[in-house]
C-alpha cells in the first residue's frame, strides 16, 4: 500500500469512540483549543455517547494528538486510521457538540456499549462474504455506495441515516434468519446500525471493525472484494481501497463514460447535483450535469474554482462527517 512509503508530509487520522462525554459542549471548547494549538484541520463531534473526529495535520502535529488523546483514560484506547496525504485535506478546524454521534432520531436510542452486532476483523469478513447465507448492508447512503462498495452489498436508497429504519422495514423484513453483514466507511455508524438490527429482531447480526477504512489498510486482504473507491468527507472525497490487482472504478463520467471516480458538484447553481465527471468534460462543459444545466444562466462555475483543483479535482458535497447525515 502507498501508505507505508513515509514520505508525504501530512497525515489524516479517522477515528470514534462511544464512551460517556459528561459535557459536550464544555468538552468542545477545551478540545478546540487543543486543536488550534496544535495547527490542526479537520471536524470533530462531542455528543453524550462519544466523540467522531477527522483531523489532518503535519506527522508531527497529528502524532502529538494522538499522544495527548491516548494519556486521556477515557481515550486510552482510541484507533485511529491514519492515511498520508501531500497536502491538508480541510481548510478548517471544528469541534461541536452534538445530540447524537449519529443522527439515527429514534424514539428510543439504541447503546452500541450495551449491545451491537460481532465485531468482524478484515480477514474474518472477507471470509464470511464466501457464504451464500448472507445479506450485505451498506451502512451509508445511496451517494456513497455509487462511488464503490463491497461486491453484492445492497445498494440502501437513502439519503441520510435516519431514513435507515424505514427503509429496513420495507427492504429487509424477510431476511431476519440471515447473517446481516453490515459495513460503513470507519465503522461508527455500523455500531449503531447493527444494534438497531438486533433490536427489530434480527438474528445474527455482525459488523466490519474499523469500517471500509480500516479493511483497505489490513495487509492481509489489502482491500479485496471491494469495487471502486471510498467516498470520505474531506477535500479528497474518494480514497482507494482495494489494492489487489482486481481493483476498478465502477463509476462512470456522465458525459463520454469513460471511467472516472471524479465526483463534483453541478456548476448551475440551481442544481449543483453531484455527480462522476471526468476532468476533460469537466473543462469542457463547466461542470455542468446536462446540456440544460450547461446553458443555464445562473452558472457559478469558473474554472479553476479552487486553487486545491490541480491535487484534489473535486470539491466535497456537503461540507460535514458522515455521523451529521
Ligand atoms: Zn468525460
Ligand atoms: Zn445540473
Amino acid at each position: 500500500m502507498s501508505q507505508h512509503t513515509h514520505s508525504l508530509p501530512y497525515r489524516v487520522l479517522l477515528y470514534y469512540k462511544y464512551v460517556t462525554i459528561d459535557n459536550p459542549i464544555e468538552e468542545s471548547k477545551k478540545h478546540l483549543k487543543l486543536c488550534l494549538s496544535l495547527e490542526l484541520k479537520g471536524r470533530i463531534l462531542f455528543a453524550p455517547e462519544g466523540i467522531n473526529g477527522t483531523v489532518c495535520g503535519t506527522v508531527e502535529q497529528t502524532n502529538e494528538y494522538m499522544r495527548i488523546m491516548h494519556a486521556d483514560p477515557r481515550f486510552h484506547d482510541m484507533w485511529f486510521k491514519i492515511d498520508e496525504e501531500p497536502e491538508h485535506t480541510f481548510r478548517k478546524m471544528f469541534v461541536r457538540p452534538k445530540k447524537e454521534l449519529v443522527t439515527f432520531r429514534l424514539s428510543e436510542d439504541v447503546n452500541p456499549l450495551e449491545k451491537t452486532g460481532v465485531y468482524l476483523q478484515p480477514k474474518e469478513w472477507f471470509d464470511m462474504m464466501q457464504d451464500p447465507d448472507i445479506v450485505i448492508i451498506d451502512g451509508r447512503t445511496d451517494y456513497e455506495w455509487d462511488l464503490g462498495h463491497f461486491k453484492g452489498a445492497i445498494r440502501p436508497s437513502i439519503e441520510s441515516f435516519k431514513e435507515f429504519p424505514e427503509w429496513i422495514e420495507k427492504n429487509l423484513s424477510d431476511f431476519k434468519d440471515k447473517k446481516m453483514l453490515t459495513y460503513c466507511t470507519g465503522g461508527i455508524r455500523c455500531e449503531k446500525l447493527s444494534a438497531y438490527l438486533l433490536k427489530q429482531g434480527f438474528n445474527e447480526v455482525y459488523q466490519l471493525h474499523g469500517g471500509i477504512v480500516g479493511y483497505g489498510k489490513d495487509a492481509e486482504v489489502k482491500g479485496a472484494l471491494f469495487d471502486g473507491t471510498c467516498y470520505v468527507f474531506d477535500e479528497r472525497v474518494s480514497v482507494p481501497i482495494n489494492h489487489t490487482e482486481d481493483a476498478h472504478l465502477i463509476s462512470h463520467c456522465v458525459y463520454c463514460k469513460t471511467p472516472t471516480d471524479s465526483y463534483v458538484n453541478c456548476g448551475n447553481f440551481d442544481c449543483h447535483r453531484q455527480h462522476f465527471q471526468c476532468l476533460e468534460c469537466v473543462a469542457k462543459t463547466n461542470c455542468s450535469c446536462s446540456d440544460t444545466c450547461m446553458e443555464s444562466p445562473r452558472h457559478e462555475y469558473k474554472p479553476p474554482f479552487n486553487r486545491k483543483f490541480e491535487s484534489y479535482r473535486r470539491v466535497p458535497r456537503r461540507n460535514q462527517t458522515a455521523a451529521e447525515k
